[in-house]
């Protein structure tokens, strides 16, 4: 067997592993051997490329692969040990815009390095790769850059709303197919600067113009782009399996924007054109009314005396890390037999699923964590709700205000059980940075610090109601 038939085969082996993660990283039960399943395929696939690769490559070449290879795989490792759970997206933010800064560079080495075999329409075809395979690199580069920014709160989240940004939008769409059109007649270098230019800026501007509340879209989106992205260097580079995964990462990225663009109410087409059709409207800034305090002790009196509970966890509980005491918390009521639940809305904490994974961790039992759709008609018979680090995803003015910047948004209706326990340290907006009309209800009280610290707190406080009291001094 040759060295190409080998590696062909390898890489049908690769795109089969990745497929099988995919799948297993589809549910909570089988998302380890999913993980599991990815990183064979990338070795396999690896070991693949490099084989090909040392056909045809002198002794320095390969030194350099090896060196590029255990330097990447250094950071990498390094990266993923020190990256806290809420720090997650602004990573894979980060390494999407590697991917796309990869893909425009293969797209511009295939313009500066063509194959001398090429001729008449395999020519153009080759041409249109190059310009199509920049363009799409160099929007998700400067796309991710600009999400990794806003994820990381080193720019303001709040959508960037330019004169005539739609006109921008479709202004830069139109030159990219007139400019592949002028290339593929008659390529040259000027050209190529020009759509690296307007891609950079087009995909700066596309994130930009996305608010707080949509970011989640934004995220799953520039996975998508990258993964076309990768596809497109696939073509350039004749190598089927960044083609084949290039697709499954690019397809199931669009179908995970799709979801949560449904899951939060927002047209698809609106999120991915820069927020086209919603209007920016402005973040109603300071208090709305009084609100009440309550602390850690009256909550576990509360809790003690309550028939049933919800709790919806949020960005705060990553925060805090208070999902270990949480799950103990649900573990005691349950032993006391309050029914315990756990609501869980799409767009909770920093991640698709990032609540689904904590609580995973923390070994809640699946069968007690619902989603939003399934527990929401449920809280209007639930006697406590405890809002644990949670903001955007149980506001009210999602649903009463209109002119609110999450309005249609679906939220958690927690404002209609007896009791609702907000956990949080200040009266801040949350990410979206609208302010919270909840905290300011008659049947809210605020349980402010930390949410693990409040969480221990209020374990003691249970632990307390059932210890005997001790004798008062000359009681009989
Ligand atoms: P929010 O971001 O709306 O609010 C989190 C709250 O947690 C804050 O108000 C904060 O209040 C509180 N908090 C922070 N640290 C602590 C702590 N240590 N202890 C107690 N409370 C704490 O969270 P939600 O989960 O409700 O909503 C998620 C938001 O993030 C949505 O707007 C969503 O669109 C967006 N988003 C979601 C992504 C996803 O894929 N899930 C990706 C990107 C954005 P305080 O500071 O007063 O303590």
């Amino acid at each position: 067997m040759t060295t190409d038939t080998a590696a062909q085969a390898a890489y049908v082996v690769a795109a089969l592993l990745f497929i099988l993660s995919l799948a297993g990283l589809s549910q909570h039960k089988t998302s380890r051997s999913g993980v599991v399943w990815g990183i064979a395929g990338m070795v396999v696939a690896l070991a693949a490329t490099v084989g090909l690769a040392s056909r045809s490559i002198t002794t320095t070449g390969l030194v350099l692969i090896a060196l590029a290879t255990a330097l990447g795989a250094g950071i990498g490792l390094w990266r993923a040990r020190v990256v806290e759970m809420t720090g997650m997206p602004e990573l894979i933010a980060i390494m999407h815009s590697l991917v796309g800064l990869a893909a425009a560079f293969v797209g511009w080495n295939g313009y500066l390095d063509v194959d001398a075999d090429l001729s008449g329409s395999l020519l153009a075809i080759h041409h249109a790769e190059v310009f199509i395979g920049v363009f799409i690199g160099a929007v998700t580069f400067t796309g991710s850059v600009v999400a990794y920014l806003k994820l990381s709160a080193r720019i303001n989240s709040r959508p960037l709303t330019l004169p005539g940004k739609h006109v921008l939008n479709i202004g830069a769409l139109v030159a990219f197919v007139g400019l592949t059109a002028a290339f593929v007649a008659r390529p040259g270098m000027g050209l190529l600067i020009a759509v690296t230019v307007i891609a950079l800026a087009l995909g700066a501007h596309l994130v930009a113009s996305i608010g707080g509340g949509d970011m989640p879209v934004v995220v799953s989106m520039l996975n998508s782009y990258s993964g076309w992205a990768a596809a497109a260097s696939g073509f350039l580079l004749a190598n089927n399996l960044l083609i084949v995964t290039g697709a499954l990462v690019g397809s199931s990225g669009a179908y995970l924007s799709y979801i949560m663009c449904k899951a939060m109410n927002r047209s698809f087409i609106s999120v991915i054109a820069g927020g086209f059709g919603t209007p920016a409207a402005a973040a109603e800034e300071g208090e709305q009314g009084e609100h009440r305090e309550i602390n850690a002790e009256e909550t576990a009196e509360l809790l003690g005396n309550a028939t049933s509970v919800i709790i919806t966890p949020g960005y705060g509980m990553a925060v805090a890390q208070a999902q270990y005491p949480v799950a103990e918390l649900a573990r005691k009521l349950r032993e006391r037999g309050v029914e315990v639940r756990f609501g869980i809305h799409p767009v909770a904490g920093r991640l698709p699923g990032h609540m689904n994974v904590l609580l995973a961790e923390a070994n809640v039992p699946y069968d007690i964590v619902l989603e939003m759709d399934e527990i929401n008609d449920d809280f209007a018979a639930t006697s406590v709700v405890l809002v644990i680090g949670a903001n955007d995803t149980v506001n009210p003015a999602a649903t009463d205000n209109p002119s609110s910047p999450i309005a249609g948004m679906p939220v958690l209706h927690v404002w209609e059980s007896a009791n609702v326990i907000v956990f949080k340290r200040s009266m801040a907006a949350g990410y979206a940075g609208v302010q919270n009309p909840l905290f300011f209800r008659e049947n809210t009280q605020m349980l402010f610090g930390d949410a693990k610290q409040r969480v221990e707190d209020i374990l003691r406080g249970l632990d307390a109601l059932d210890a005997p009291v001790p004798e008062m001094a000359g009681s009989r």
